[in-house]
């Protein structure tokens, strides 16, 4: 059906004009959050520099700082004087008090599941790792793997599940975080699963969920070279290829919290068959199994399609290291459509930094020179310097530790919201 012309309404008159922003909007969030977010942030910072950076006075910081202390969030320290004049006595910082909880974070993919645990300060404390069987699990199965990590990186951090506060947990797909449910994923057999809920009530944990690139892209933003940007964007490329892109520093969602699906931006119409579902996906030629789908084919590796499809790949590898001209066209094939993905990404958002993550980023044909300069010729041409691209092939700790800081960050949110509403009803 062919869309209805609109004509908008204009605002007359008593309706009012300008955005109609929500009292609570980021920018206006509570002063006791806003005082425990940069203390976090800072790792330690006295009261005077809170008041400084938040343009209030020294005396509600102090009232709100001696709230939080008496809450058990955030602690007291001596911290060494930068300069001679203060002398003599010591500073005192606040900082948050690591010990205060303990989350955990995941991340379950086709090659393994991977496990942290972190303290109040985002510190890790143990992690654990159990590869798998690539394909879809059943939702029994994938609770059964969770509880199992969940059992044995606990025991390695030598603390009881009963200790933990909050779990996160990244899958690859479609991923609706607020609702905890799971659309799509490659991981999962079925279709909208409600995984939070299952999990939360498996555990007797509260369980929270987001896609996997999205919790990279967290990673980056709370641990990494994201925590001084704006806005950035992280391109995950593993079995699937994922995009997670920070907004103003947070995560930008959309409006039905399922954007960003880099992988499944179309590059080709009526082109190569998609896990989705879907043709012409940029990550059915890209992918992992996208890879060794070609190769298969252009290199008659029918029989060999019963190996493990990592195994496979490092034999394509080698081969292309070793010269072989057809393993080369099939990593340079994919790098020209990881450019036409990556010049796109940079005409639609104007991103400071490109952040490239995933085992895959090993292949070093991915990223060449050859695709670099395709990547500069797709983008809009203002005589600027496109983003830099930069190549984190961080493992599948970062994604866990992404994952603990999405339940850090829900433990810390839920305490001072309910601590507000409880100093509100006083
Ligand atoms: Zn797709």
């Amino acid at each position: 059906m062919a869309p209805k012309a609109i004509r908008p309404e204009l605002s007359e008159g008593r309706g009012g004009v300008g955005p109609l922003i929500p009292p609570l909007a980021e920018s206006q969030r509570p002063l006791r959050q806003q005082v425990f977010e940069l203390v976090r942030a800072a790792g330690l910072m006295p009261r005077v520099q809170v008041a400084k950076d938040l343009g209030v006075s020294p005396a509600s910081v102090t009232t709100i700082a001696s709230e939080l202390i008496e809450a058990g969030l955030i602690e007291e320290v001596s911290a060494p004087r930068d300069s001679e004049a203060g002398r003599g006595r010591p500073a005192v910082a606040l900082g948050v008090r690591a010990e205060a909880y303990l989350v955990a974070g995941m991340k379950l993919s086709d090659r393994e599941h991977t496990a942290v645990i972190v303290d109040f300060a985002g510190k890790l404390i143990a992690d654990d790792v159990i590869p798998r069987h690539p394909g879809p699990m059943s939702l029994p199965d994938i609770l059964e793997a969770i509880e199992t990590l969940l059992h044995r990186v606990c025991a390695k951090a030598g603390v009881e599940r009963s200790q933990l506060s909050a779990l996160g947990v990244g899958v690859p797909g479609f991923v609706d975080s607020a609702e905890g449910m799971v659309f799509w994923s490659s991981v999962l057999a079925e279709r909208s699963v409600p995984l939070a809920a299952a999990a939360t009530a498996r555990l007797g944990l509260p369980a929270y969920v987001d896609n996997d690139a999205n919790l990279v892209a967290l990673a980056e933003l709370w641990f990494g070279a994201g925590r001084g940007l704006s806005d950035f964007a992280v391109v995950t490329i593993e079995h699937g290829v994922g995009m997670g892109f920070v907004m103003n520093h947070r995560i930008y969602r959309g409006a039905q919290r399922v954007g960003m699906e880099l992988g499944h931006m179309k590059v080709q119409l009526d082109g190569a068959l998609c896990r989705c579902g879907q043709r012409g996906c940029l990550e059915a030629y890209i992918a992992d199994y996208a890879l060794a789908r070609e190769a298969s084919t252009a290199l008659n590796w029918g029989h060999k399609e019963s190996q493990p499809i990592n195994v496979l790949l490092e034999s394509l590898y080698d081969h292309a290291k070793a010269g072989n001209a057809t393993a080369k066209s099939i990593f340079r094939r994919a790098g020209r459509y990881l450019a036409v993905g990556l010049s796109n990404v940079v005409n639609l958002f104007d991103p400071s930094l490109i952040i490239l993550s995933g085992e895959r980023m090993r292949y070093d044909y991915l990223y060449a020179a050859e695709t670099l300069a395709e990547m500069d010729n797709l983008s809009i041409n203002t005589g600027r310097p496109r983003p830099p691209i930069e190549i984190h092939a961080w493992g599948d700790l970062l994604w866990a530790h992404g994952a603990a800081a999405l339940a850090l960050s829900e433990v810390s949110e839920a305490i001072l919201s309910s601590q507000s509403r409880d100093i509100a009803a006083q």
